[in-house]
């Protein structure tokens, strides 16, 4: 293992934050367990004082094919996952595209869109050294309760890649906004949107120095230029806030504050 200097300001798909030093994980080393373990920050908004932190080197971008198993390292981007599976002819991973992040965090927040998320399609995770299977493993709507670090996982390969599914996945994102952000800010409640419920309270387009609920899609927290951690936090509250006074709705955050 080694330190890294990660720069959160650039590093961050919301462009907030600052340097860090970041224990990087190679094969064969001991996680350690008192460390928060970040992927591609995608889905992260780091504060002045984030827990210690570490992150999976290059070793683990791994894709390897075998009786009809595919095995990917949880460092392995989503773009490359899904270049890869195009390449070969293989379906299930068409939701990758433009989700962006590392095979990990997929795993973490059981990514997806619509109905297609990564749980769908996986055999099995490599959780703190034990393959586990997917089925054992309590996951839903953006969570899944690995109980550990995931160094890798399975999926069954089936064959046919599916480009008029990519395109149609595709053109759900066309009301999203191009601004720095980290997705959607909170998941969407039960037969509800965070979006309409932040909508309905006002805040859409409401700024706080460079942070922005996005008057393009109200559920985006993005980032004008200089955004900082206590903007964003301040833009969450107080969203949370007026939608509890008017529709007694707790909404919870998808994006993960360290
Ligand atoms: C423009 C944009 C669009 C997005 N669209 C979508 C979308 O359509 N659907 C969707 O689901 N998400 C979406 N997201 C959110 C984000 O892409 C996903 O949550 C993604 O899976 C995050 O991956 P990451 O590697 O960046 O994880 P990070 O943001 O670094 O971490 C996320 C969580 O995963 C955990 N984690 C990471 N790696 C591991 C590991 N190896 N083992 C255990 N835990 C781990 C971290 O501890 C953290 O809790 C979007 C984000 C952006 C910026």
């Amino acid at each position: 293992m080694f330190f890294k200097t990660i720069d959160f300001s650039k590093y961050s798909s919301i462009k907030v934050g600052q340097p860090v030093e970041i224990l990087m994980i190679e094969e064969g080393d001991d996680i350690p367990k008192d460390r928060y373990l970040i992927g591609g920050a995608n889905n992260l908004l780091v504060s002045p004082k984030p827990p210690s932190l570490m992150m999976l080197s290059k070793d683990f971008a791994t894709i390897k094919e075998e009786d009809h198993i595919l095995t990917i390292g949880a460092a392995m981007p989503t773009g490359r996952i899904l270049s890869y599976t195009k390449k070969h002819d293989i379906s299930g991973f068409e939701f990758c595209s433009k989700l962006p992040g590392t095979l990990g965090g997929m795993l973490a927040m059981n990514a997806g869109v619509k109905e297609y998320e990564v749980f769908n399609i996986l055999h099995s995770i490599k959780i703190n050294g034990e393959w586990v299977l997917a089925k054992e493993i309590k996951h839903g709507y953006r969570f899944a309760e690995l109980g550990g670090i995931a160094t890798h996982a399975r999926f069954k390969i089936q064959i046919g890649f599916d480009q008029g599914l990519l395109d149609s996945l595709l053109n759900l994102r066309s009301n999203q906004p191009h601004q720095p952000s980290a997705g959607s800010a909170f998941k969407n409640p039960e037969n509800d949107y965070a979006g309409r419920l932040i909508e309905a309270v006002g805040l859409k387009g409401t700024r706080k120095g460079d942070m922005q609920w996005s008057d393009m899609h109200a559920n985006f927290l993005v980032n004008l230029g200089g955004g900082t951690f206590e903007d964003a936090k301040y833009l969450i509250d107080l969203a949370k806030e007026k939608i509890f006074k008017k529709f007694k709705v707790v909404l919870k955050e998808e994006i993960k504050l360290l």
